[in-house]
């Protein structure tokens, strides 16, 4: 896939994103494809935090950037009983840094997605919001077409039952599987953080606030030291977490319990 990206000249970088639990099993194929790996750290994954000497062994042997990155809470995502309330769609979606700041566009059989999330809604709620994708198509008007879709600011339907990247902050938990439709039957109002969506609103910065970057401190030391680094992911093998040796540098958030205060205030 990587490959076949590359091809196309789209872009000259490309960075895998994983969770890192199967990186034992990858290909030397796959780190020669790509130039940055991006690895989120979870708590509870324990094969992550195994793979991460491979990874940066790995990832000195190619020249490819390794990344790592910690979560510990998560935002909500999806609501089964959505909203009619168009102004709140709207906010949600002029908010939503996924399909307006990051980029995050889908491609699924055959068809541009704005975001995987509305390619999630359409699973989840077995219904098809036939505007929300733009088939690909080989046609001159279609360089157009995919522009005027990307850059429209009407809501997609998927956005009645999506909070994008306003939701609720909660704890990270595993949830059991039996769960999942449980845990997203809630109105979609009762889901959203409006502090935070107001903040959004304003300021359409680049910032994951979920995302913990860990950077390991005085980076210049260690690459003097390369043997200490190894002694450092020998450590992390273990579970050590390192804090006096990797910065984490925790963009600006509210705890868990403010966001449900909010939510519980109104
Ligand atoms: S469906 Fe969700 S992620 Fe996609 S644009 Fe709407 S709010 Fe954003």
């Amino acid at each position: 896939v990587i490959e076949a990206a590359r091809a196309t000249g789209i872009s000259n970088r490309f960075c895998l994103t994983t969770n890192g639990s199967l990186l034992h099993t990858a290909s030397d194929d796959l780190w020669q494809a790509i130039d940055e790996l991006e690895i989120s750290l979870y708590p509870g994954i324990k094969k992550s935090r195994e793979n991460i000497p491979l990874a940066r062994k790995k990832a000195e042997q190619f020249g490819v950037q390794l990344t790592l990155c910690q979560y510990e809470q998560f935002r909500a995502t999806f609501s089964l009983q959505g909203t009619t309330d168009f102004t709140l769609i709207n906010n949600i979606y002029n908010a939503c840094r996924i399909a307006n700041v990051w980029g995050c566009h889908a491609v699924r059989d055959g068809f541009f997605h704005k975001c995987p999330q509305s390619i999630y809604v359409q699973l989840l709620l077995g219904f098809e919001p036939k505007n929300d994708w733009l088939a690909i198509v080989d046609q001159p008007s279609f360089q157009e077409n995919l522009l005027a879709f990307i850059n429209s600011p009407v809501p997609l339907a998927s956005c009645a039952f999506c909070v994008g990247t306003v939701g609720r902050l909660a704890d990270y938990s595993v949830l059991p599987r039996r769960l999942y439709r449980e845990d997203l039957d809630h109105p979609l109002p009762d889901l959203v953080d409006n502090d935070w969506m107001e903040h959004c609103l304003i300021t359409q910065d680049t910032i994951d606030d979920c995302k913990i970057p860990l950077q390991v401190k005085g980076a210049r030391f260690f690459a003097s030291f390369p043997w200490l680094r190894r002694v450092t992911s020998f450590l992390s093998l273990f579970g050590a977490d390192l804090n006096i040796l990797v910065h984490r540098w925790r963009p600006p958030q509210r705890n868990a319990s403010e966001s449900l205060r909010h939510k519980t205030d109104k």
